[in-house]
């Protein structure tokens, strides 16, 4: 089987074995997993030092003036970058000392556009099937005086989680109690 592509890494058109095949060599696959391996990496980083200087981050932004490490993980700029715009004079900075660069927020945010903050995420409570916080069906229809279609059907609008277990369908007791509050 061949088939007319275009290699994915250096654009030059080839004939594929197979539908799936993306480069025109071993050596171009080897140089774009190398890339891809390289971009993930950073992408990581980056996120780690976001998720790192998150809570700081807020604080940093109500400073006049914030530091070389700031900047960086603020603007998402390096070091050299940062130094150059200070020697061109279009960031403002003081020197407090060795290694105590400061340079002014507003110069920065005139001129980048400050990273978005990762906001934490909030992670979604496991629902708990144990025993004693589920409800059957059986005994929803009974507590709360409904029908089981009825019952299941508002499961499936609240996208309640369930558990089913031989012929019993397990549900956690606080969805359901929360929603029979409200009615
Ligand atoms: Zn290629």
């Amino acid at each position: 089987m061949k088939i007319p592509r275009v290699c994915e890494h250096c654009s030059k058109p080839f004939e594929a074995k197979t539908v799936t095949t993306r480069f025109c060599s071993l050596s171009c696959a080897n140089k774009a997993g190398k890339e891809r391996k390289k971009l993930e990496k950073e992408q990581k980083e980056k996120e780690t030092l976001l998720n790192k200087y998150s809570d700081k981050i807020a604080e940093v932004q109500t400073r006049e003036f914030i530091s070389v490490a700031e900047a960086k993980v603020m603007f998402g700029i390096s070091k050299d970058t940062l130094h150059r715009l200070i020697k061109r004079g279009m960031v403002t900075s003081v020197n407090l000392g060795v290694r105590l660069t400061r340079v002014k927020r507003l110069d920065l945010e005139a001129l980048f556009t400050s990273v978005e903050i990762p906001s934490k995420k909030e992670e979604k409570a496991k629902p708990n099937f144990e025993v004693g916080n589920c409800y059957t069906i059986t005994e929803i229809s009974e507590k709360f005086n409904a029908d089981p279609s009825t019952i299941y059907h508002i499961i499936k609008r609240n996208k309640i989680p369930t558990k089913k277990v031989g012929s019993f369908v397990y549900v956690p007791k606080v969805e359901i109690d929360k929603i029979f509050a409200n009615t």
